[in-house]
């Protein structure tokens, strides 16, 4: 089956699937106007970063019965038979996001159609039911209007995440949970090291590394304290026998390269399986495409200037760094938005990757992109990008 990232998913419907003869047959899909609020009558007071909101969005889904009705009730821990498939065979899924507080006092979303349509693909991926993304964005809304004081007061977020997991088979339960998250880059950001990883693959084709789901991520944690015993701070997932550059930790990579004729190239790894379709990664993508095309042209970003998706190798990467054509390299993602990356560790040696002396080590591109992003996210720039939840 060809990969198709973002095609067709709107269109998976939520079905139930005759385990015998495959036959499909439609079931009720997330109805908002169902939705019952019970409030937590023990309110806590929003404390630093990283503890959880007062409310929590459950909805369940059966395949008798298709999605059945939504509630926001006090957060608080699951019930789980532990026969339930999900701790056995890790039938599970998750969306991560961020609710902002913008310059203007409203509290909004960055691109959660784009989360919503994801959740789709990953779900439609391991047989879980897919959803109306619009009416689960509509839940999300009324738990964020809800909890919005959560929101740090100072540029934050709260960090709302959206997990789809499975009891037995036939039963799924959809659930929402915020955090407030402090602005991420006031511990002091700065530029991370990599070890590029041979020992281990995150990914491989025809596998599950284009989609959001739990059982990814526990088999990355030994390599990540790998990495850090040798003394870098994230892996460099590598694939195949050219080393191709594929994703950063759990974040998009980008590379920049300074052509012949003094074109700077922006280059990320295709779309091809391996690559989480990040929303951040897009951002960066569409922007670089509209500057590329002068359809909108980006202060900073000089005229020859163009975005390539394309398979990137060690090999290029190490010729580049030896011959000073290699501009920068940064990771994205909604967390960090963009971080820069100093060096990589590949095969014994270290590959000195150049950074910018401004701040925090951001290059000539990612600089442009972290202050094209994050002005969207917190209302400093106008765009379609940011949904109102809250005036
Ligand atoms: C979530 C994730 C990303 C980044 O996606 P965003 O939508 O930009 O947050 C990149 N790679 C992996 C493996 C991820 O899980």
């Amino acid at each position: 089956m060809e990969y198709i990232y973002g095609e067709n998913t709107t269109s998976f419907p939520n079905v139930a699937a005759d385990p015998m003869t495959g036959e499909l047959t439609s079931l009720l899909d997330i109805n908002p106007s169902q939705l019952e609020i019970i409030r937590n009558e023990r309110p806590a007071t929003p404390p630093p970063p990283s503890s959880l909101t007062d409310h929590m969005l459950t909805i369940p889904w059966s395949s008798s019965a298709g999605w059945g009705q939504p509630k926001i009730v006090p957060y608080g821990p699951l019930a789980l038979e532990p026969s339930v498939t999900v701790l056995h065979y890790a039938q599970t899924l998750f969306e991560g996001m961020k609710a902002y507080r913008d310059t203007n006092g409203k509290v909004t979303l960055f691109r959660p159609d784009m989360n919503m349509k994801r959740m789709n693909t990953s779900a439609a991926r391991i047989a879980l039911p897919t959803f109306d993304g619009e009416a689960l964005l509509e839940l999300i809304k009324a738990l964020v209007r809800l909890d919005r004081h959560w929101i740090p007061q100072l540029p934050g977020y709260i960090g709302t995440q959206c997990a789809l997991g499975v009891g037995p088979p036939n039963e799924a339960l959809l659930f929402v949970i915020c955090s407030p998250v402090g602005p991420y880059y006031a511990t002091g950001f700065k530029p991370v090291s990599l070890y590029g990883t041979v020992e281990y693959v995150r990914a491989y084709p025809g596998g599950t590394g284009g989609y959001k789901l739990g059982a990814n991520y526990a088999p990355g944690v030994v390599p990540q304290r790998a990495a850090a015993k040798h003394g870098y701070a994230q892996n460099l997932w590598l694939h195949g026998p050219e080393h191709h550059l594929t994703e950063v930790g759990t974040m998009n990579l980008f590379v920049v390269f300074r052509k012949g004729d003094g074109t700077l190239e922006l280059a990320t790894a295709p779309l091809d399986g391996m690559i989480l379709p990040g929303v951040t990664r897009d951002s960066v993508i569409s922007l670089a495409k509209d500057h590329a095309s002068r359809r909108q042209v980006l202060d900073g970003l000089p005229e020859k200037f163009e975005l390539v998706e394309r398979p990137i190798t060690m090999k290029e990467v190490q010729a580049a760094a030896e011959n000073g054509s290699l501009v920068e390299m940064f990771g994205t993602g909604t967390a960090a938005i963009i971080c820069p990356v100093n060096k990589i560790g590949y095969l014994g040696k270290d590959i000195i990757i150049p950074t910018g002396d401004g701040s925090a080590g951001l290059g000539p591109v990612s600089r442009v992109m972290l202050e094209q992003i994050s002005g969207r996210q917190f209302g400093t720039i106008p765009s379609d990008w940011s949904v109102v939840v809250a005036e």
